[in-house]
């Protein structure tokens, strides 16, 4: 795999197309300075302000471009709610579309054929690996993600948390909550 970026990004760069500054600068960007953070600054204020969940519910793009979280492949976000019977899971079966203004670069296993197939053929036993285990109560939703629509799942927010303003909440909202391959 690497070596055929490698060989694609040289043809590329070869022919004019794209130059290697503005790629490092993108791949800097977001491994940097955008990360899941983000989104975890949007599950907090979900949870602390219900007029912004249902805005986030609604329209989730411009819900999140309050918080200044626009850009490239983030253009069309939906968000997805876990509830004490419902539980989401998102992939992208055709490669690795990803919402990266609020998640930053998707992980390695997001990419890997495994989980890509997995995750919608059998996404309890997928969970069950992430150490997720639900009750057969529990319905189970898998996003699949395209080019056009990416997905945040806002986790179900832990108990005995009341007493944490938002900044609090935001550090317990993990990366993998909100692809939906963790409970917090
Ligand atoms: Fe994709």
């Amino acid at each position: 795999m690497h070596l055929r970026v490698k060989a694609l990004e040289s043809v590329l760069v070869e022919k004019g197309f794209v130059d290697p500054a503005a790629l490092d600068a993108v791949i800097e960007l977001y491994a940097e300075k955008v990360g899941p953070k983000n989104g975890a600054q949007v599950v907090a204020r979900a949870w602390t302000d219900p007029a912004f969940r249902a805005r986030l519910l609604e329209d989730a793009t411009s819900a999140v471009a309050e918080l200044g979280f626009t850009g490239s492949q983030g253009e069309h976000v939906v968000a997805v709610e876990n509830t004490e019977t419902l539980h989401n899971l998102v992939v992208c079966t055709l490669c690795s579309c990803y919402p990266w203004p609020l998640l930053g670069l998707p992980p390695v296993w997001y990419k890997s054929n495994a989980y890509r197939s997995r995750a919608v053929i059998d996404p309890r036993g997928v969970l069950k690996e992430f150490g997720v285990e639900l009750g057969e109560q529990t319905e189970i939703r898998v996003w699949d993600s395209t080019a056009e629509v990416r997905y945040l799942v806002i986790p179900q927010r832990p108990a005995g948390t009341q007493a944490l303003d938002e900044a609090q909440l935001a550090t317990r909202v993990t990366r993998n909550g909100m692809i939906g391959t963790a409970l917090l």
